[in-house]
């Protein structure tokens, strides 16, 4: 067990807390707020038990000058102040004088934002490749560290593995959450347990593929990758994406378990991929040279719900057609529908399948959707998380 941010007396002491406060921000207006109100709790106790808050957090990517106006941390110091009903400082510098200071003169519940963490990224990609010396600085400024940002727990940088490096640590209530979370799919999950998995690319999947398929009772294909699976069983697929160097791993694994993964019957067609185009309904025997399959098709949807109707967990990962375009989107918002008709206890993973259940209006019937993208299936496919790795077990 990893210690977490209870574990510690924080009384007077200051307390780093390295947070996701990676949120879409247009012209200086927050347009979703869920990763600031998911940090709330972890603020909130150490405050409760007179600690000094210093956040940290990145937010998008910045690769030039123009790159820090647009993705500056003061619009998240303005909301965290109203949410916190308490004054959050902002600091405009992630190193330097100025941030020392307002260190220094800290109260014992006063919060601190330090300015975006990539900022250092322009100066020889300190953040992002975990420079030494930058994880010193910060840890210096506290006494503790508490990493409550799951999303990038994959990542090692300079504020969440080098922090930890240097100061006693722990997880924050969020990132506890999610590992509980996701551990349900990993220890003894409720069965019937199903996986759907879709997405662009088998390449992004092999990994969940191979660590879950022996604890799921079926594995639903949809997707992009689908189409890689039904070449591999002998289809003629058109023009839809196909990765040639996996469809050994596709045929070794449909040899394997040729009861456990269940592939497409039928699918929705184009020439094109844009709005309005002219769609077609194909058996997965029909596709045409020029075609590109781009979602599943209704019968498809009712043999996919034989599957999930009377499941106790369900996992989805992948967006089971080219939901961003209207024509594309019906696979994905029926399953959306179905799963959350089933009892089952449901998560969602990954970045733009939890895009498509938000779009969509799902967001309030699933289990768990998992703040992190990359992060929830790195866990679930048991790669290496040297943030999360480098937290003291208790
Ligand atoms: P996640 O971020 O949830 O892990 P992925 O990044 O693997 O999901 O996949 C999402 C992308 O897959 C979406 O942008 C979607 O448009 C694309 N996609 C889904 N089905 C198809 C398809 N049949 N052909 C091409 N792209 C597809
Ligand atoms: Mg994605």
């Amino acid at each position: 067990m990893k210690k977490t941010i209870k574990d510690y007396e924080l009384s007077g002491k200051k307390v780093i807390i390295r947070c996701d406060f990676n949120v879409p921000i247009q012209d200086g207006i927050i347009k979703d707020e869920t990763r600031i109100k998911a940090s709330l709790k972890t603020i909130r106790y150490a405050r409760k038990h007179n600690a000094k808050v210093i956040l940290l957090s990145h937010l998008g990517r910045i690769k030039n000058e123009e790159d820090k106006t647009k993705y500056t941390l003061k619009p998240v110091a303005q909301m965290l102040s109203k949410l916190l009903r308490k004054k959050v400082t902002f600091i405009d510098q992630t190193r330097g004088e100025k941030l020392n200071k307002a260190v220094e003169n800290m109260q014992n519940k006063d919060v601190i934002l330090i300015e975006n963490t990539r900022f250092e990224d322009l100066n020889g990609k300190k953040e992002s490749g975990n420079d030494k010396e930058l994880g010193k600085y910060w840890a210096n400024l506290g006494d503790i560290f508490i990493n409550d940002a799951f999303g990038t727990i994959h990542r090692s940088h300079a504020s969440n593995l080098g922090i930890a490096s240097n100061l006693p640590n722990g997880i924050g209530f969020l990132v506890e959450e999610e590992i509980k979370k996701l551990n349900k799919l990993i220890d003894k999950p409720r069965k019937p347990y199903t996986i759907i998995l879709g997405g662009s690319k088998v390449s992004d999947k092999i990994g969940v593929i191979s660590n879950l398929i022996t604890k799921a009772d079926y594995i639903l294909i949809g997707g992009g990758m689908a189409f890689t699976f039904l070449k591999a069983a002998g289809f003629n697929i058109g023009s839809s994406l196909c990765e040639k160097e996996k469809l050994d791993f596709c045929k070794k694994m449909l040899d394997q378990y040729p009861d456990k993964l269940i592939l497409p019957i039928d699918v929705i067609t184009a020439t094109e991929i844009k709005e309005n185009v002219k769609t077609h309904e194909r058996f997965v025997n029909e596709i045409a040279e020029d075609e590109i399959g781009l979602d599943i098709g209704p019968k498809t949807l009712e043999v996919f719900k034989q599957y999930l109707d009377d499941c106790k967990t369900i996992f989805w990962n992948g967006p089971v057609g080219y939901f961003e375009i209207k024509e594309f989107a019906n696979g994905t918002k029926q399953l959306l529908k179905i799963i959350t008709n089933t009892k089952a206890y449901t998560l969602v993973g990954g970045g733009d399948t939890a895009r498509a259940a938000t779009n969509f209006n799902y967001q309030d019937k699933i289990s768990h959707i998992s703040t992190g993208g990359g992060a929830s299936l790195a866990f679930l496919e048991k790669s290496n998380l040297p943030a999360l790795d480098i937290i003291d077990e208790k």
